[in-house]
């Protein structure tokens, strides 16, 4: 064998050899990703070990409700929409997705049909409970998906309030931020400018997610306006704030949903949650961080010296 024969012999088996080893991890890698189901409760308990491994050790928790929704959406729009989001995100990067969860603050829904109005102590319990248990099965990144406006301080407090004693996992609530591209695109899109609950954004997210629940032709049943009723007391924060405005749980106008928002707005959000779990699983931050605040915080005085 020549000498030139023998370097090309080589390096096509340098080559194939690479690409084998290419084609091991990334078909390893696919394969796995597409054998292994994100929703927690369609794994078998020994594949469940390899879905925590390829997790990163991350599960979702998308949080909803059974609330009223306007005239026209369904009780369960929170949770429809959120497990929409979250679902579309774990398929993307694979994460865990914790079953359908809705003990959420939802008392000013009482005098509405349907409603599940759980008491603040044991909503506190069982999300504190349900993280202990995540933990326990080796999940120690819990990002909570927030679908439902009333846990907007309960969600916050509890990921602050972890604090309280030491851990080893963290809590991290998803927070999209504003992106002024897809804000543009939904400012063109949209016709109201006023809502927040069964309006234009949150029908045309349901249009998306379960076209087939959605009433088009109840939106406009029932009005969606503030109502402003204790608008004369300036400087205020009362519980009762949403029921003086809200009575029928519909804020804005629903008839003007159109899926092309509802898309816009469901993948703005689905990929910013791609981009949390891509960094998270990298990135143990905020469990470092934390062991150190324990640690500190054991003996303040010693580690201020
Ligand atoms: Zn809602």
């Amino acid at each position: 064998m020549k000498k030139g024969q023998s370097t090309a012999i080589a390096i096509l088996l340098a080559t194939l050899y690479l690409l084998t080893v290419a084609n091991s991890i990334a078909g390893g890698a696919t394969a796995s990703k597409s054998n292994l189901p994100v929703k927690w409760g369609e794994l078998t308990a020994l594949d469940f070990v390899k879905a925590v491994q390829e997790s990163g050790g991350i599960c979702l928790i998308p949080i909803g409700v059974f609330e009223k929704h306007g005239p026209h959406l369904p009780l369960g729009t929170d949770l429809i929409d959120v497990r929409e989001i979250a679902l579309r995100a774990a398929t993307k990067e694979y994460v865990l997705v914790f079953p359908e969860y809705y003990f959420s603050q939802i008392l000013e829904a009482k005098h509405q049909p349907g409603t599940i109005a759980y008491s603040p102590k044991l909503i506190w319990n069982i999300l504190q409970e349900t993280c202990d248990e995540l933990s326990r099965n080796g999940i120690k990144k819990i990002i909570l998906v927030n679908g439902h406006g009333g846990n907007n301080s309960f969600l916050p407090f509890f990921s602050l309030a972890q604090l309280e004693k030491e851990r080893d996992y963290c809590v991290v609530l998803f927070r999209p931020e504003r992106d002024p591209m897809v804000q543009e695109k939904v400012e063109k899109l949209r016709e109201t400018t006023t809502g927040g609950h069964a309006d234009e954004a949150e029908t045309s997210m349901m249009q998306v997610s379960r076209p087939d629940l959605v009433h088009m032709d109840r939106a406009k049943e029932q009005s969606g306006k503030d109502l402003g009723r204790l608008k004369h007391i300036p400087s205020k924060y009362t519980g009762i704030f949403w029921y003086a405005q809200y009575p029928n749980h519909y804020a804005g106008d629903g008839s003007y949903a159109k899926p092309e928002l509802g898309e816009l707005l469901i993948n703005s959000q689905a990929e910013q949650l791609v981009e949390l779990v891509k960094v998270l699983k990298k990135d143990d931050a905020i469990l470092e961080l934390q062991n150190r605040f324990y640690k500190e915080s054991r003996d303040p005085l010693k580690t201020k010296q």
